[in-house]
């Protein structure tokens, strides 16, 4: 009989039969990888910082033998995304994103908060799984079957509905607080902004930005530019809102 013992938040993936006790009990009757055998029960690898089998660490590809107790561990805030683990031996070299169509408006946010994310309707799955690991970006989706392509490394499986709680939840569960820079990164491109001056820019713009507005920003990579308009208090409002959520402990 093989146990396996999912741990933390991890037990919410689970089919409802085994969210009660977080335990998994079963005759294994094929040979298979510990990764194989997890994720069939509806957990994506990226979503586990560690396994142990009969007490000792492993790998993804671990054989799993017929009497195996396997305690499986979750990503979490407390996390060192950026060191090498035995699951991950090549870390991440900074905290950029991959965002999955079906969380898009998070990805807006994410750039907003000035992180490097890259989101596009015409990527297909085997794309964007592609580009999370071969350019180490975090793949954010709600596709559980999206993150368990081998190629992924680095993801997470968004649990919140909305995409006022998806922001605080990536915030919080990669340790971004301190990281955010807002206004910094174009919401069209994801190019970086620059100041410019108003005498540059002069010519783009409509007559009463022209009139009211002095402070200008240039993306490097489409020209786009922007400037602090009316929108800027609804954003710093929502932006004190998630640094409050996201201090908070889960
Ligand atoms: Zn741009």
């Amino acid at each position: 009989m093989v146990t396996l013992h999912f741990n933390g938040n991890l037990v919410d993936l689970l089919p409802r039969q085994f969210i009660k006790d977080s335990l998994v009990r079963f005759d294994l009757q094929r040979q298979t990888s510990v990764k194989d055998l997890i994720e069939s029960f509806g957990v994506p690898h990226p979503e586990i910082e560690k396994i142990l089998i009969d007490g000792a660490e492993t790998g993804f590809g671990a054989a799993v033998h017929p009497h195996a107790e396997i305690e499986i561990f979750p990503i979490s805030s407390a996390s060192d995304f950026l060191s090498p683990s035995l699951l991950r031996p090549d870390p991440l070299v900074d905290f950029r994103f991959i965002v999955d169509v079906n969380v898009g408006k998070l990805g807006v946010k994410l750039r907003h908060l000035g992180f490097d994310t890259l989101f596009s309707e015409s990527l297909g799955d085997p794309r964007i799984a592609a580009i999370a690991g071969c350019r180490r970006r975090i793949l954010l989706t709600r596709d559980r079957n999206l993150l368990k392509r081998k190629v992924v490394d680095f993801g997470h499986l968004v649990r919140g509905k909305r995409p006022s709680d998806q922001i605080v939840e990536v915030i919080r569960l990669y340790g971004l607080r301190n990281k955010i820079n807002p206004c910094s990164r174009c919401l069209l491109c994801n190019g970086l902004l620059y100041a410019a001056r108003k005498e540059d820019v002069l010519g783009a713009l409509e007559p009463l930005t022209k009139k009211y507005y002095t402070v200008f920003h240039q993306c490097e990579g489409c020209g786009k530019i922007y400037w602090a308009g009316s929108h800027r208090d609804n954003m710093d409002r929502e932006l004190r809102d998630i640094l409050r959520r996201a201090a908070r402990a889960i």
